[in-house]
């Protein structure tokens, strides 16, 4: 019998359209911790403390959520890709990835050398911040030195309106464009490989269902069951990035590709 292993790199080959669905369970590898997970995010921090209408509501608010989110950037900003980031790059090397949708904000696809049009942020990026009020783009790190030298609330140059880090928080709208290119290519694939996602967070959960109704094969690594499991044609309980080497493995062999 086939492993999990040989029976997904064989419909990566054998696939059109494979899309693979990221989320933060990709990058635990990387030293970035998940939400979910015990000594995960949620253990340290109040996810309330997060929502966007507190944000917007109070300067103390707000002056909590620069420190919370200064405090996870410096890991973040540091992360390297580890080989489940680097296999993903791979596949779209090898002709064999239409896209990544992914709910990361860490921006690690891109270090691993995925090109930006083939990446889908559903959830924004950490690496620049935005004004709310209009709409003004920083790179992160220009605010971040605001901040070591004693600025608690950055604010805009131009309106002086509140800054954010460009990532969705919880109560925030999902970004028009991505969200509906993700959804586009959910429901063209023939294939879905989740990795790293406990599928519970909406509307980023429901893809792998639009996937399935529409045809598409779905494959679930996690090193946790979710509540996709039952309806997925393969689930691969195990850890990102030795998965993700091995289906490399595999898939460049059946491509016939010295690895
Ligand atoms: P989650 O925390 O809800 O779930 C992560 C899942 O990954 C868990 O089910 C866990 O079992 C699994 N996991 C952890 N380490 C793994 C590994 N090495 N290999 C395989 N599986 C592993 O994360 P989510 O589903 O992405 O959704 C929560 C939100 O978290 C998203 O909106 C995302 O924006 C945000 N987030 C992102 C980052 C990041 O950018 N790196 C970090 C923390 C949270």
């Amino acid at each position: 019998m086939k492993s999990g292993i040989d029976e997904v790199a064989g419909w990566i080959i054998d696939a059109k359209r494979t899309v693979v669905f990221t989320g933060a369970g990709l990058s635990t590898e990387s030293g970035i911790p998940d939400f979910r997970s015990p000594g995960g995010v949620w253990d340290r921090y109040n996810p309330e403390d997060f929502y966007f209408q507190k944000f917007i509501s109070s300067e103390v608010s707000r002056q909590k959520y620069w420190q919370m989110a200064t405090e996870m950037y410096g890991p973040m900003r540091q992360a390297q890709p580890n080989p489940a980031h680097l296999a993903i790059a791979e596949m779209e090397r090898l002709g064999k990835l239409d896209c990544v949708i992914t709910q990361n904000i860490d921006g690690l696809h891109f270090k691993a050398g995925n090109s930006p049009d083939k990446v889908i942020e559903l959830h924004g990026t950490a690496m620049h911040v935005s004004c709310l009020n209009c709409q003004k783009r920083y790179n992160r790190d220009e605010i971040q030195m605001r901040i070591k030298e004693g600025v608690n609330i950055p604010t805009c140059d131009d309106c002086g309106g509140p800054l954010k880090p460009a990532t969705i928080s919880f109560g925030q709208s999902m970004p028009e464009r991505e969200t509906q290119e993700a959804y586009h290519r959910s429901s063209l694939c023939d294939l879905f490989i989740v990795i790293g996602s406990s599928l519970v967070v909406h509307p980023a959960a429901s893809m792998p269902l639009v996937a399935k109704q529409n045809g598409a094969k779905l494959v679930i690594i996690n090193r946790d069951p979710t509540p996709c499991d039952d309806m997925a044609d393969r689930v691969i309980h195990g850890q990102a990035g030795p998965t993700m080497n091995a289906i490399l493995k595999r898939l460049k062999r059946g491509l016939g590709i010295n690895p």
